[in-house]
């Protein structure tokens, strides 16, 4: 009895975002050598907003929503980091998800700190004006901690350019000059830049393609497996699929599609809707559960959080995981599969595209001078294959697992940028 009870304890534990990244932060610092101070400042981000955002619906009544900033620390430069709408969203998960934000920021060397945002609200059950309004409402409630020197938001989980531009607009207004550098992920007419939509895809593949160098796998030979179809999820099948891979399963939050011969992925892409769902349009699917499990060379998820927990990792089949979500292998998980030599690039480095090219998106609102697709694309490519291998020589130097060398690669510029400023 006792020990069910600490097992159960220990499981819930490890599904706690936030736990289980300050743990891995404290590992990484550890073996960097860095005093207990820096655990200290790391562990939290410095600022956290919490807000509550009154919305006048379409039928004449008012809801008032949750949001959430999270700023982990700004010692490198402004804080950056995304904009979740999401009902499961926690106060927990924005904290972890800016920390995350601070290691992608180290692991592609980008002159940031993480940053990150959250409205606790189901966008899927909302109409476009009442979004409008939401989006508005948040920006007027957090407008004094954010600015394109301060935090600069952009997409996550269910926002879009559309909702960048409302919330663009809506600074600029409060401010009373025009703000295009406030926030990245914007439509290419109002300061966006060419290759953010498909960055976040574009740098998992470039991840997937050296790890199946290192593993010595075709990719053009393989099978992969994707576990949510929205804006990373969708990309990526259509990148995997134009390289020459089988694409054999992929997954939306009601279900999944399965064919061992390759999905018809340019028809699951027209079909599908903003949501990323389309599974609900066929009638033999299988659960997202038995997707992970697929016989397959390269697994990635590209959905949410503790998709990959010590339940399931003994069954999964795949040689490569590339995490293109956040979090979405628990502690637990992770351990299981390095075991087993299941290579994982983690979401800190898979997922590092998105910010990357949101980097360049303000560079280019700064400068007023806007670059070509060609010249994004090859700056990414040169930014990604250079992380990739320093996080993975990190790996091989240390004899730790590629999560920790990520850990460790991304939090040394903000510990060396903390310490010279006197922080700690
Ligand atoms: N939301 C994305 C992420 O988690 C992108 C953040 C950004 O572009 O600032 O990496």
């Amino acid at each position: 009895m006792g020990d069910k009870t600490e097992e159960s304890k220990h499981a819930e534990e490890s599904l706690n975002v936030l736990h289980s990244t300050q743990l891995v932060i404290k590992e990484a610092l550890d073996k960097l050598g860095y005093p207990e101070q820096v655990y200290e400042l790391m562990k939290e981000p410095i600022r956290m907003l919490t807000v509550r955002i009154p919305v006048r619906m379409d039928d004449g009544s008012v809801k008032v929503f949750t949001g959430y900033r999270a700023q982990h620390n700004d010692a490198v430069g402004p804080t950056k980091g995304g904009i979740r709408f999401h009902p499961e969203v926690t106060e927990d998960e924005v904290k972890a998800l800016s920390i995350w934000m601070s290691l992608k920021a180290g692991i592609v060397d980008l002159p940031y700190g993480g940053g990150k945002g959250g409205i606790v609200c189901d966008p899927r059950k909302m109409s476009f004006r009442e979004l409008e309004r939401l989006s508005r409402g948040y920006v007027r409630a957090i407008s004094q901690i954010v600015g394109p020197t301060k935090d600069i938001p952009a997409p996550d989980v269910f926002t879009n350019s559309q909702i960048m531009a409302w919330m663009m607009d809506e600074y600029s207004r409060i401010r009373e000059f025009d703000s295009p550098g406030f926030i990245t992920g914007k439509p290419l007419v109002l300061g966006g830049s060419h290759g953010r939509e498909s960055a976040t895809a574009k740098g998992v593949t470039i991840c997937i393609r050296e790890a199946a160098k290192k593993k010595g796998i075709r990719l053009e030979d393989s099978r992969v497996v994707i576990q949510g179809f929205g804006n990373a999820g969708g990309f990526l099948a259509k990148f995997m699929h134009d390289a020459g891979a089988k694409v054999i399963g992929i997954s939306d939050a009601h279900g999944a599609l399965y064919n061992p011969e390759g999905l018809d992925i340019d028809y699951l892409l027209d079909r599908r809707d903003s949501f990323g769902t389309v599974t609900n349009l066929f009638k033999d699917t299988i659960t997202n559960e038995e997707l992970l499990e697929l016989e397959c060379d390269i697994l990635v998820p590209a959905a949410i959080e503790n998709q990959i927990t010590a339940k399931n990792a003994h069954n999964i089949k795949a040689k490569i995981v590339v995490e293109a979500a956040n979090g979405p292998t628990t502690l637990e998980a992770t351990k299981i599969l390095t075991e087993r030599d299941v290579l994982i690039v983690p979401d800190v480095l898979a997922s590092a595209g998105g910010v990357t090219v949101s980097y360049f998106e303000w560079v280019q609102n700064n400068q007023g001078y806007y670059w070509s697709e060609e010249e994004v694309e090859r700056r990414l490519e040169e930014i990604m294959v250079k992380a990739f291998e320093n996080v993975y020589q990190t790996a091989r130097v240390r004899k730790v697992n590629m999560r920790l060398a990520a850990y460790m690669v991304g939090v040394r510029k903000l510990a060396e940028a903390s310490r010279f400023r006197g922080w700690v």
